[in-house]
Parts: structure tokens; C-alpha cells; sequence
């Protein structure tokens, strides 16, 4: 199967200069849905995962599902000012500009196997952050998993000291 036949581009969303890569179809279709959870579960081989963190938003959907599988946690990181309880944030730049993100203090413990997804690597901005939040709750990076990599933008330079697996690349 053919992974790229279920990401559709969108010239100029949601700025004019963005090349949008739209996982809308893939989420639509349960056979490339199920297809593509399994690419990204046998990246992992047989490590164990504790907890897998995804990336507001769509690193929700896959993270998710990943989780479930995994028999593992799930620990949503967020833009700021939407998680309840109490926080620990990271700056960055990412292809949209600088925003922050934040994590729950409690969502992580020390030495807990982490999973970091995320359904698209840019520029790598985003993954750094969401490094910096595990690492500064004591988490143990396994790998970071991507839906797709745009390797132009060199992103994975930013987070080159960890495994990274992504299931389709531009
Ligand atoms: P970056 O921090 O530059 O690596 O950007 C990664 C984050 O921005 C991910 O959470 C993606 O959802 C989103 N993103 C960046 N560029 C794109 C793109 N061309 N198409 C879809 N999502 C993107």
C-alpha cells in the first residue's frame, strides 16, 4: 500500500507560502488507517513504551491509537492555557512561526519509556519542544515517530540524538 495515495496537498493553508499536507483521507479509510498504525508499531520492534506523548492536534489522533495498542499512557501536550491542571511549558519556532507548548507536571514519570508522535516533521521546532517537556519530567525518549518527514527542511537535525521512524517521507 501506498501511503502517499491518502495524504492530499493543499497549496497555501493556512499561509500562503505553506505546502498543507492533509491527513484527512487517511483518517477517512480504516484499511491505510490500520495499515499505517501498523508501519509505526513495527518501527518500535519489542521496546517497551510506557507512555506515548502526542502533539496538539493531529498528533492526538495516531498518539491515540498508538497508546491503545501499546498498552501504554497517553499524555496530550497542548498549546498554552488549555491543559486543567498544573503545567511546565516550551518556546519554539516552528514552519507556522513561535508558539509554546505545555505539559502536565504529573503526566510522565522519571524513567518512564516514551513514545513522542507527531503526524508531520517540519523544520523539527515542535519535536524539540515536545523534547525538552519529557526530558524535563524525566522521561526516557524511545524513539519519535512521524506520520510523514518533509526532509527538505532538515527538521530531524533538531532532534538528531534520538531514534526517529517516519512512515512516509517528502
Ligand atoms: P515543525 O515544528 O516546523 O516541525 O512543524 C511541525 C508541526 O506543524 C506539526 O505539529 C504539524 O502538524 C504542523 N505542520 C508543519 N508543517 C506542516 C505541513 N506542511 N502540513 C501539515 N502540517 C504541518
Amino acid at each position: 500500500m501506498n501511503l502517499k495515495n491518502y495524504i492530499r496537498d493543499i497549496q497555501g493553508f493556512p499561509k500562503e507560502e505553506i505546502l498543507f499536507k492533509d491527513i484527512t483521507p487517511l483518517l477517512n479509510d480504516p484499511l491505510a488507517r490500520e495499515y499505517c498504525l501498523r508501519v509505526l508499531l513495527n518501527s518500535l520492534g519489542e521496546q517497551k513504551i510506557d507512555k506515548v506523548v502526542g502533539a496538539e492536534s493531529r498528533g492526538f489522533l495516531f498518539g491515540m491509537l498508538l497508546a491503545d495498542r501499546l498498552n501504554a499512557g497517553f499524555v496530550p501536550v497542548r498549546k498554552p492555557k488549555k491543559l486543567p491542571f498544573k503545567t511546565i511549558s516550551a518556546s519554539y519556532d516552528s514552519e507556522y512561526g513561535t508558539d509554546s507548548l505545555e505539559i502536565h507536571v504529573d503526566a510522565i514519570q522519571k524513567g518512564d519509556k516514551v513514545l513522542i508522535h507527531d503526524d508531520v516533521l517540519a523544520t523539527g521546532g515542535t519535536a524539540k519542544a515536545l523534547a525538552h517537556l519529557v526530558n524535563k519530567l524525566g522521561g526516557d525518549i524511545v524513539q519519535f515517530n512521524f506520520l510523514m518527514e518533509l526532509s527538505f527542511l532538515n527538521g530531524r537535525d533538531k532532534i538528531k540524538k534520538y531514534p526517529i521512524f517516519t512512515a512516509i517521507n517528502y
